[in-house]
This record gives C-alpha cells, sequence and structure tokens, in this order.
C-alpha cells in the first residue's frame, strides 16, 4: 500500500504557481475571499486560502459581512466585486447562513471569476469539456493527486461514491471526459443506489465524497484499488485536546492494507482544494487581464 500524500502534491503545485505568479506581466491576481459570519470551519479554511494565496503572490481581498447580511445585500457586494477590473476572482465560503440561497449566491458570480467553478456557465463548460471553464477546486484536485501519482485512469472504472454538485458530479464528468489524463468508465453511487457494496467492490479507483465516518469498510473495496477519500468528518475523541478527531469515509485502518495507493484525511484531499483554487485564480488572472 502507498499513502497518496496531497500535502507534498499541493506544496509543489503551489511552488509551480509563485514562479508563473512572478513572470506574469503587469499586477498580480487578486483574489477576493468572502466568508459571512464566524462559522469556525469557514474561518479556518479561508485562513488556509490566504495563506496559501500570500505564498504565491497573489493579493487577497477578505470582506467578513456578518451572518445577518440578507441575499440582496450579498448580491450587491457580489455585484460590485464582478465588476472590479482589480478582482479577478471571488470565492464566497460555503456553508451560507440558510436565509441564503447558496446556488443563486454562486450563479450571481460573474463566470469569468467563478473561480469555485460552481456557476452554471462552468459546469456546463466542464459538460462540454471546454477547457476555457473553471473545474470545482476538490474534483480538479483529486484528478491532480491521481495524475501526480501515477494512477492512470484510461479504461478504469471509477467509482464516485456522492453526487453532490461540488464534488460527486464533477469528479465523475472529469474522469469520463475524453482526454488522455482521463477515459474512465465511470459509475456514479448515492443514498439511493441499490447494493452498494457490490458496485464499489468493481472500483479500480474509487473516490468517496459522501460525508460519513468511516462508511467504507473493506469488504466494499476490491484489493488492489486505488481509493480516494474525499470525506472530512469530525469524531468524538475525548483523549484529543480539541473533543473530536478529524476522519475521512473511508475506515482507513482496514481498507488501507487492501489498496494500491489510498489517500489520508487529513493530509490527502484538503491541501489540493486550496491549491486548485490558487491555480483557477492564476487562470483567471491569464484570461481576464
Ligand atoms: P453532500 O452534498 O452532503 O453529498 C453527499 C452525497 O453522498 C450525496 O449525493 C448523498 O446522496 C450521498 N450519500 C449520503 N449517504 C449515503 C449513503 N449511505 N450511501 C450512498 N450515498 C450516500 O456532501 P459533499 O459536499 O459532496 O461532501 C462530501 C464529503 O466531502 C463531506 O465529508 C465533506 O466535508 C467533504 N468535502 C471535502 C472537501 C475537501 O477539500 N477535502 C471538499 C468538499 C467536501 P443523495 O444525493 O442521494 O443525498
Amino acid at each position: 500500500m502507498e499513502l497518496i500524500d496531497g500535502n507534498k502534491i499541493a506544496a509543489d503545485i503551489i511552488a509551480e504557481l509563485k514562479t508563473q505568479v512572478a513572470a506574469l506581466p503587469g499586477r498580480p491576481p487578486c483574489l477576493a475571499l468572502v466568508r459571512v459570519g464566524e462559522d469556525p470551519a469557514s474561518v479556518s479554511y479561508v485562513k488556509k486560502k490566504e495563506a496559501a494565496s500570500a505564498t504565491i503572490g497573489i493579493t487577497s481581498r477578505l470582506i467578513y459581512p456578518p451572518v445577518t447580511i440578507t441575499q440582496d445585500e450579498l448580491f450587491a457586494l457580489i455585484d460590485g466585486l464582478n465588476a472590479d477590473p482589480g478582482v479577478d476572482g471571488i470565492l464566497v465560503q460555503s456553508p451560507l447562513p440558510k436565509h441564503i440561497n447558496e446556488v443563486a449566491v454562486f450563479r450571481r458570480i460573474a463566470a469569468h471569476k467563478d473561480v469555485d467553478g460552481f456557476h452554471t456557465m462552468n459546469l456546463g463548460k466542464l459538460a462540454q469539456e471546454d477547457d476555457t471553464g473553471f473545474v470545482a477546486c476538490t474534483p480538479a484536485g483529486i484528478m491532480e493527486l491521481l495524475q501526480r501519482s501515477g494512477v492512470t485512469l484510461a479504461g478504469q472504472h471509477v467509482v464516485v461514491l456522492g453526487r453532490s454538485l461540488i464534488v460527486g458530479k464533477p469528479a465523475a464528468l472529469l474522469a469520463v471526459q475524453r482526454k488522455t489524463w482521463a477515459n474512465a468508465t465511470v459509475t456514479i453511487c448515492h443514498s439511493q443506489t441499490a447494493n452498494l457494496p457490490a458496485l464499489t467492490r468493481q472500483a479500480d479507483i474509487l473516490i468517496a465524497a459522501i460525508g460519513k465516518a468511516e462508511f467504507v469498510t473493506a469488504d466494499m473495496v476490491k484489493p488492489g484499488a486505488v481509493v480516494i477519500d474525499v470525506g472530512v468528518n469530525r469524531v468524538a475523541d475525548p483523549s484529543k485536546k480539541s473533543g473530536y478527531r478529524l476522519t475521512g469515509d473511508v475506515h482507513f485502518p482496514t481498507v488501507s492494507p487492501l489498496c494500491r495507493k489510498i489517500t489520508p484525511v487529513p493530509g490527502g484531499v484538503g491541501p489540493m482544494t486550496v491549491a486548485m483554487l490558487m491555480q483557477n485564480t492564476v487562470k483567471a488572472r491569464r484570461q481576464n487581464g
């Protein structure tokens, strides 16, 4: 079994982007990071994005409206960023408060600044295999992890567990693309899938993105499979100072000995999501500039 080191691969990408940014003509790329309220996970995610931006030489514009902001006020804020020629990319950190329609917010961001890749236009471009669009960061990071770990997708059976717009569906759309690095045969599973273990056992590459701690057990995995664990779940653990530990959607102790390769949680897909956001921001600067 080989561990896929997301921290190392993400650090390589960040170093590559730093070199690219230094060589860009004109002003550095600028990323607007909008965080509504003080959700602790969002605070931590935005901090990581800000730190990566600083390392690469991307200017970040930090906007922290209160949790009481109305949808119309948030739209007005986004409209201002859309119209600002000094801003290349806009990220509105999710989850948003319940009174705000998240999909409407994703659509409000100008498609050419949508570095999160959730706008209808960018999801459409992904389906059309139009590389001028922005691909959602987590699925893009998964593909990058696989490529840089020497995992061939072509002709392989990729089983994606989860059909969300931010992970499962775009991951499946990427793996099935008519590209030399893709060309996989793809099955998408979800909560209504019948006989799930029989399908996951067919996977040469299993991508687990369901948000259920340690759901994937050894009996669900084919020996020799590559397993990408996207899940980030908090499990109570009194032995930790924080009172919890982070775990993936895969039961790592029993599944990992079976695998050809597997990502850990943390230190697998998570750092790649940030690296891909940075890559999208540099792309936006090039395309918008
Ligand atoms: P989500 O929107 O809640 O979607 C979960 C998907 O899993 C849904 O399609 C759901 O099916 C399916 N599902 C739930 N229970 C299932 C079951 N028992 N059997 C089969 N399928 C089941 O979650 P998400 O946003 O895609 O995130 C998934 C996980 O990835 C979470 O742990 C999240 O924290 C993590 N994540 C990590 C990163 C990162 O950077 N590392 C980024 C994004 C997300 P239905 O559609 O039928 O409900």
